[in-house]
């Protein structure tokens, strides 16, 4: 019975979300590309995130640091030391390796043979810069995103004139040597961080960071998935990160059990005193006026003037984990389909219930059949109307039925079929994806009435 991991893993590449990186040479390990509607999605996920962060808070703006770092980021962060490193355990029979927290006793889980005593394994990616291939040309490609946000924490204070507390939010790539990627893109070498730092007094760390928590649960409950589905575990001492004060994770119930989707942590100010230190510039901050925010007046009692290293509370999720995520939760099977009408309907139908804030494609226009060349150029037109506004997929081969289907399973919210009426009377069926339900619109309203479907005005 194959399971709901592989379901997905085939549906994102049979439609176009996702493809093995490098397939005609045998794929290469646990990189994976976004086709053409896995872009769409995952930059709807992005941009959910960013406005979410950037225009539903106040104080905090955003940030696109470079990949590359002066590799003396690493040494003064504890990247390059034990601190960020796995235990690996290797079968000394099958030599396959394992993160030693995954296997519970000394044998291999696949073969049955000893496994050797646990060793640290250093999870950064090392790379060169320039021609010479020598230690001085030593770099790293960046294992978390944040750190770009620390080395740019005073130009964004002063250029933009803010006063603590506020946030840098940045989107971008992060790369890991995992041991053990797996579970489709759950886990792999080069993924998409989403990281919220927000820079707070010591003393409102602890505030900050149980109000950051609630905040993102909220919004992937707010995108939809299911509450059943999702939680919030407060760290044990032994789980933190070399970095962090208190943590937590939000989790999400994968085919494959609880996982860490998202992870909030108290850093302290482990960060800007480190690279305080490292760098000799004083990274220190000198509280003199409070924020003028009513909205986070709460967080602000007294009036203070001191000079302190600022504490980060940090939000640190993954695209590409949300991805799954949201692809798992809206994935569903009507066994024997929806519609009762249609004969063709007797399969096993899929339904991809994705918050229409995330779905890649908008609207599917769909001319009733192919061959009357004048529903063809009217569908053609209505294509072309809404294309600038909204993603939109024209479709016209195969029975109205069998497309609406094929819609569905991607998601589409909206699908509008041309039929001979709408020569006569300007105007088209409207299908609802969750309901099933048509309504006709004139052509003429259809950008306005599509808007207003998506957001709800
Ligand atoms: P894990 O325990 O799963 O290795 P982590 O605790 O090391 O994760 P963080 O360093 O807190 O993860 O990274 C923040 C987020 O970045 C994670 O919650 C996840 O969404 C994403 N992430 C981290 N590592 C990977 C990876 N190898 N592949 C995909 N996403 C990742």
């Amino acid at each position: 019975m194959e399971n709901l991991l592989d379901k997905i893993t085939s549906l994102a590449k049979r439609r176009g979300f996702i493809f093995q990186s490098s397939e005609i040479y045998g794929g290469f390990g646990s990189c994976y590309d976004f086709g053409p509607l896995g872009v769409e999605m995952k930059n709807n996920i992005k941009k959910a995130w960013w406005d979410e962060m950037t225009k539903n808070h106040e104080n905090i703006v955003g940030l696109d640091a470079a990949i590359l770092m002066s590799p003396r980021v690493w040494e003064a962060s504890g990247h390059l030391t034990a601190g960020f490193a796995d235990e690996l355990a290797e079968c000394k029979f099958c030599h396959k390796r394992f993160k030693a927290d995954e296997v519970k006793t000394r044998k291999c889980p696949d073969c049955g043979g000893e496994l050797t005593q646990p060793r640290k394994f250093n999870l950064m990616m090392k790379t060169f810069v320039g021609p010479v291939e020598d230690e001085a040309s030593v770099t790293y490609l960046r294992a978390e995103t944040c750190q770009g946000i620390y080395m740019n924490y005073e130009n964004v204070l002063n250029s933009m004139r803010l006063k603590i507390p506020f946030g840098i939010a940045q989107i971008g790539k992060a790369f890991r040597n995992e041991i053990t990627p797996k579970d489709f893109i759950y886990r792999t070498r080069e993924f998409e961080q989403m990281e919220m730092q927000w820079f707070c007094r010591p003393k409102e760390a602890k505030k900050f960071f149980d109000f950051w928590g609630k905040e993102r649960l909220n919004w992937y409950l707010n995108l939809g998935i299911k509450k059943e589905n999702l939680r919030i575990r407060d760290h044990k001492k032994e789980e933190l990160p070399h970095y962090a004060k208190a943590g937590a994770d939000i989790e999400y119930h994968f085919p494959f059990g609880w996982k860490e989707i998202e992870g909030i942590h108290n850093r302290g100010d482990w960060d800007l005193s480190n690279h305080g230190k490292a760098s000799g510039k004083d990274l220190s901050y000198v509280d003199e006026l409070h924020s003028s925010s009513p909205s986070l007046h709460s967080f602000f009692n007294e009036e203070t003037k001191e000079k302190y290293i600022p504490y980060i509370v940090e939000t640190s999720g993954g695209a590409d984990r949300s991805f799954l995520v949201f692809l798992i939760d809206a994935y569903q099977e009507i066994k024997g389909g929806r519609t009762k009408t249609t004969k063709a309907a007797k399969e096993v139908e899929i339904l991809l219930k994705l918050d229409k804030k995330i779905i890649p494609i908008k609207v599917a226009v769909l001319p009733l059949v192919r061959n009357k060349p004048e529903l063809v150029k009217k569908a053609k037109e209505v294509y072309q109307l809404l294309k600038p506004h909204f993603t939109c997929q024209y479709d016209e081969l195969g029975s109205i039925g069998r497309r609406y289907r094929r819609q569905d399973e991607i998601g589409t919210i909206l699908a509008l079929t041309i039929d001979f009426e709408s020569l006569e009377q300007e105007d088209l069926t409207v299908r609802d994806r969750d309901t099933m339900e048509q309504e006709r619109v004139k052509i003429k309203d259809l950008p306005t009435h599509i808007t207003k479907l998506m957001c709800g005005v």
